[in-house]
């Protein structure tokens, strides 16, 4: 109560809310200036685990040459797979589509996985993408044990550490190529302006700047099929995971996909292809075989993708 009381003090009291407006206004009185609601507290990710310092000198140093920056977490092998079972359940039977799989992949290797039709390349494929998990075994994904994860936290892994690559190109086909690339950023929650800044560098990248605004069924395979490749390069992936990229483009258009695959190899990505085709696996540096759900052959792309090629020709 103010000492002249009742009716008095209204006059003091409109006094004060006008000194009160007008200091709102005054940038000195930043109080004034804070939101009425308390905005809601942003959960932490529980991935984003601040990186020791050497990995991030490792990240700094990869910025500089990977597209456009790493999000690497460790300094290990980007994929470990040691002893991975996968068993499907079919009734009473039992189908073992991976017996004992192991290998490892470094940071910056293109490696193709080759083996004939029921080999286990979708389930290695979809163990690797964290799309399934081993039946047992282990599977570390940049140092990151996988197994142990939940299901949102497996979906999470996916959206920030894995860029896919479809054989048939999975696109969004009434939207513009852009869109479609930002699409991975949608949910991740980066702001508008930041998404079609990063589409358009990831465009630009696989030499589509002309075509930003064009539907997919406005392009060409090739031209589709390079969409799917920025949008799984624009949120900068730790891997890069390709099934059957080439598999619905004529020769041409294959040559040139493969071309940019060993541009973005260049350039520091790590690049998993799995094909069924030995001549896809010839060209590259290294090549993982499979068969029966066992690793048959694992070395250079030439020596590897030779082998199946002949046991093809054994076979067929
Ligand atoms: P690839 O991609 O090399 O053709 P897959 O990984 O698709 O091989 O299949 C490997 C083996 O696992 C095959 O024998 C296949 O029949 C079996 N398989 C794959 N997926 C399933 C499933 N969902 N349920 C039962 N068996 C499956
Ligand atoms: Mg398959």
């Amino acid at each position: 109560m103010s000492p002249s009381g009742g009716w008095t003090s209204l006059p003091r009291i409109l006094r004060k809310c006008a000194a009160a407006l007008r200091s709102r206004r005054n940038p000195r009185h930043a109080w004034a200036h804070k939101p009425l609601v308390t905005p809601p507290v942003v959960a932490r990710d529980p991935l984003e685990v601040r990186p020791p310092a050497v990995v991030l000198a490792r990240i700094a140093h990869a910025e500089r040459f990977c597209y456009p920056h790493s999000r690497r977490m460790s300094t290990g092998p980007i994929i470990e797979l040691v002893d991975v079972h996968r068993e499907y359940r079919m009734g009473a039977q039992t189908v073992a589509a991976l017996r004992g799989v192991s290998f490892a992949v470094q940071p910056g290797e293109l490696v193709a996985i080759v083996g004939k039709s029921g080999s286990g390349k979708s389930t290695l494929m979809s163990l690797l993408g964290c799309l399934d998990r081993p039946t047992r075994g282990l599977y570390r994904l940049d140092g990151r044990d996988v197994q142990g994860l939940s299901d949102d936290a497996l979906s999470g892994v996916r959206n920030q550490h894995i860029g896919f690559v479809f054989q048939s190109f999975q696109l969004l086909h009434r939207v513009s190529a852009r869109k479609n690339v930002e699409l991975p950023l949608v949910y991740r929650g980066v702001s508008r302006s930041q998404r079609r800044a990063l589409a358009t560098a990831a465009l630009e990248r696989v030499g589509l700047s002309h075509r930003m605004d064009h539907r997919p069924s406005q392009m060409s395979g090739g031209e589709r099929q390079r969409v799917a490749i920025a949008r799984a390069l624009v949120g900068a992936p730790s891997l890069l995971l390709a099934d059957e990229p080439t598999g619905n483009l004529d020769s041409t258009t294959e040559r040139e996909i493969m071309a940019l695959v060993y541009e973005l190899h260049a350039a520091g990505n790590t690049i998993v292809i799995v094909t069924h085709e030995p001549s896809l696996a010839r060209q590259c540096p290294r090549a993982i075989r499979l068969a029966d759900g066992r690793v048959v052959g694992d070395g250079p792309g030439r020596e590897v993708g030779a082998a199946s090629a002949a046991v093809e020709e054994v076979d067929g």
